[in-house]
């Protein structure tokens, strides 16, 4: 039989996860000849050889392509016939209008760590081991196409053993960008103050030292800083607090392995699959007996932790497990307060120098500040808190070919998102756009994202709320590059991000529940409890909360007391709730300065909060009447609630209004009756799912829809989450939750992408 030529395009995560030695050792294997190469669009391949052969190499390809791989498009075309002598992996070359998505960073894999704990490999107990399965990926890129003069590893010329592995097609650190050793590649250093205590070698078991003597470290990962302390130890975990300026708010904590989590939290064979992957997350999980007294400390009002493992090779040196070593570190955020986290050493010893006792630092510089994903399971699927580490940059696939959009997101929990071609790039967390830094951290990494995806957006999408850092930011840019503007309502946007991330395709209407915290209404109100006939490009709001005053507006958010004491007054309850919680926390003059606002209306927004409801029901039964951070009455109120109890408060629905006074007069008769606040937090979280799922049941009357899109804050709570999918289901409907972006703010620039697309039809097929 004669030879013949083919050509084949891969396309999708291809680029620095291995393929050109698996393409190579596959070719070896069939005894094909030709090339392949890195391009501008992915992986091309040119295979000559029996027809058979090359049949089976492409089956081989598809079948078992390199671990990492993520393949968006696999295409096979005739070439004209050429016998080639050799199999050759030839140079990149770079075409400056194409563009390709980015490899996340990856956690070290099962090779690297048998040889980081293998005392005679020449990586032993090296800090930066890496191979091309694993490693930095993201974190270390300033430009594409991806390759090492492109990345932060430029500045370490390999040595002659790390440039052999490298130029080695059989080798597995075969162009591996980040290949290091401890002769060429980055070191890391303890250090107090201004003095370097320890090097090489010796800085971690010194660290390990500081830690298990009760100290704060700083330590610098992969995409930032962390601060680091014994999770058991009581005063190192509370000077962390106070020292962070972060009072309540949950740590997220490391061990070595599974096992030693598995003494604190309850671990499913799902959440063991997502804290073994290779994004490595913090995985929120159930606690045992033993993590409930963990917890105390960690994480006061949770039913859980927050776990992950180990995901550099620093991290194992530093977790390995040994006697009258800490079992759990603390892994929290390198940052002061809410400050973007630290990823430079200079401004680490500036800014951290309070917080910490000591640093462990290193000479790779990080190019992308990326902070860790916190997840969960739902429902067998994963559930976002916060995108970063992992996930972002990975696209998410469109329903249709897209023109370039910048969405530039929200206030709180920001990401922005830019489309190209069948890619929704959703930045990772940014974070809240509250402080000087944060912005400028979200403003430098738009324009990053622009330059590795070679993005030049032809518009711009952004929130209503006339005041967000956000929409200001492309408010001034659509002027400044004369381009259109699409503002999108705020809950239209979670609705839109819900359909576009489980590939809804047409511009079909479905039922949605946008159930949040905070979003700027087309009335200008504060909207948050909404349900919604929504389709990308435009929605109707057909039932939602009825309004509350919210007098001061963030006062009364940061002091629940007085919501509540609004809420009642609004609702002409006073009188049934004297004496209860609110009333004792805010003293004569307070409440009467607090009723006048109400009654005369200054400054005090009107608002259809889901949030604020959760926020100042929790205040009435005397769960927190101050909070230090966003949703913390909400998480208490979740936590306190019991599994077991069934019965349910009503919510009445008049017209297009959602009643609360009904609402809050049974919370306070079971109040007056020493009902369990376990069973009012119960009823409560049971009358939302319900309500949720009645209103949808009229609206399925009235419209004839069946799918149910579900999204906002208020579904971070996994009592509500868990609970309405299968009262949803039972019911015939289609619910559709999130599962690839988070169900909260961090979303919201994917759907503004997606409504801004379709109202101005520039989605084509
Ligand atoms: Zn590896
Ligand atoms: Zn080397
Ligand atoms: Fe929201």
């Amino acid at each position: 039989m004669s030879k013949i030529n083919k050509r084949v395009l891969v396309e999708g995560i291809v680029q620095g996860v291995g393929f050109r030695p698996t393409v190579y050792s596959y070719a070896q294997r069939h005894a094909l000849t030709g090339w392949v190469l890195n391009s501008a669009h992915g992986v091309e391949i040119e295979l000559h050889g029996e027809p058979d052969a090359v049949d089976t190499f492409i089956c081989d390809l598809q079948e078992k392509p390199p671990h990492m791989a993520q393949i968006h498009s696999f295409q096979v075309t005739d070439a004209p016939t050429h016998p080639f002598e050799t199999f050759e992996i030839i140079e990149s070359f770079d075409d400056p209008a194409d563009f390709m998505p980015v490899s996340p960073d990856l956690n070290v894999c099962p090779d690297c760590l048998g040889e980081l704990f293998e005392p005679s490999d020449r990586r032993y107990r090296y800090p930066f081991i890496n191979c091309t399965n694993c490693g930095p990926r993201f974190s270390i890129v300033k430009r594409i196409p991806y390759d090492r003069p492109n990345t932060s590893m430029a500045e370490f010329p390999l040595c002659p053993d790390c440039f052999g592995e490298y130029h080695n097609p059989s080798d597995r650190r075969f162009h591996a960008q980040p290949v290091a050793c401890p002769v060429c590649g980055p070191h890391i250093w303890l250090q107090v103050g201004d003095k370097i205590e320890a090097e090489r070698e010796t800085a971690i078991p010194s660290a390990r030292q500081m830690l298990a003597d009760g100290k704060i470290m700083a330590l610098k990962g992969l995409g930032g800083f962390h601060l680091a302390c014994d999770a058991h130890n009581n005063k190192a975990v509370a000077e962390l607090r106070l020292r962070k300026r972060r009072s309540g708010k949950p740590f997220a904590l490391m061990s070595f392995d599974l096992e030693t989590i598995r003494q604190f939290a309850e671990v499913s064979a799902e959440e063991e699959e997502l804290l073994r992957s290779t994004q490595a997350p913090v995985v929120v999980l159930d606690l045992t007996e033993r993590g409930r007294a963990l917890a105390a400390i960690v994480a006061p009002d949770q039913n859980t932790l927050g776990f992950m493992l180990p995901y550099t090779p620093l991290h194992y040196i530093l977790l390995e497990k040994s006697d009258n070593y800490p079992e759990v570190l603390v892994m929290t955020s390198g940052n002061l307060s809410e400050e973007p986290i630290v990823t430079e050493n200079e401004n680490a010893l500036t800014r951290l120098g309070k917080i910490a006792d000591a640093f462990l630092l290193h000479d790779r510089p990080i190019e992308t500040r990326i902070d860790d994903s916190v997840l969960t399971k739902i429902h067998d699927l994963p559930y976002f808190i916060r995108r970063a580490r992992g996930y972002a940059p990975l696209p998410i696939p469109l329903p249709m070919k897209a023109s370039t959009v910048l969405a530039t997101g929200t206030h709180l929990k920001n990401t922005f998102a830019l489309s190209r071609d069948h890619y929704a790039f959703l930045s990772h967390h940014i974070g809240d756009l509250e402080n000087q830094e944060t912005l400028i951290a979200f403003e430098k990494a738009i324009v990053h994202y622009q330059e590795i995806f070679r993005i030049k957006p032809g518009m711009i999408a952004a929130d209503l709320h006339p005041d967000y850092l956000a929409t200001r930011y492309a408010q001034q840019r659509a002027v400044r590059e004369n381009l259109p503007l699409v503002m999108v309502q705020h809950h239209h946007a979670h609705i839109s991000a819900c359909l576009a991330e489980n590939g809804w395709k047409n511009d079909e209407p479905v039922i949605g529940l946008a159930f949040d915290g905070t979003g700027y209404g087309s009335d200008s109100a504060i909207w948050g409890g909404e349900i919604l006939v929504a389709h990308y490009s435009g929605f109707e709001r057909r039932y939602h909360l009825e309004y509350a005053p919210l007098p001061g507006g963030d006062v009364s958010i940061r002091k629940p007391a007085r919501l509540a004491l609004a809420y009642l007054q609004k609702f002409g309850l006073l009188h049934l709730a004297e004496g209860l919680a609110p009333f004792n926390y805010l003293d004569e003059i307070e409440q009467q300065v607090l009723f006048n606002q109400v009654n005369t209306g200054f400054n005090t927004p009107q608002t259809s909060s889901m949030g604020r409801l959760f926020d100042a029901i929790a205040a009435l039964i005397g769960l927190y009447q101050e909070i230090s951070y966003e949703a913390q009455n909400a998480i208490k109120l979740e936590s306190i609630a019991d599994p077991d109890v069934e019965s349910s408060y009503q919510f009445a629905i008049e017209g297009s209004q959602i009643l609360l006074e009904p609402l809050f007069a049974q919370i306070i008769s079971d109040l007056k009756a020493n009902v369990s606040l376990a069973t009012i937090s119960a009823r409560f979280h049971n009358a939302v799912v319900n309500l949720g799922v009645q209103a949808a049941q009229r609206l399925r009357a009235e419209t004839s829809l069946n799918t149910v899109a579900i999204s906002g804050g208020v579904w971070q709570n996994r009592r509500l989450i868990n609970n309405i999918i299968p009262r949803l289901k039972l019911a015939g409907f289609v619910p559709l939750w999130h599962h690839q972006v988070p169900t909260n703010d961090g979303g919201v620039a994917l759907g503004q992408l997606l409504t801004a697309l379709y109202q101005t039809g520039l989605m084509k097929e």
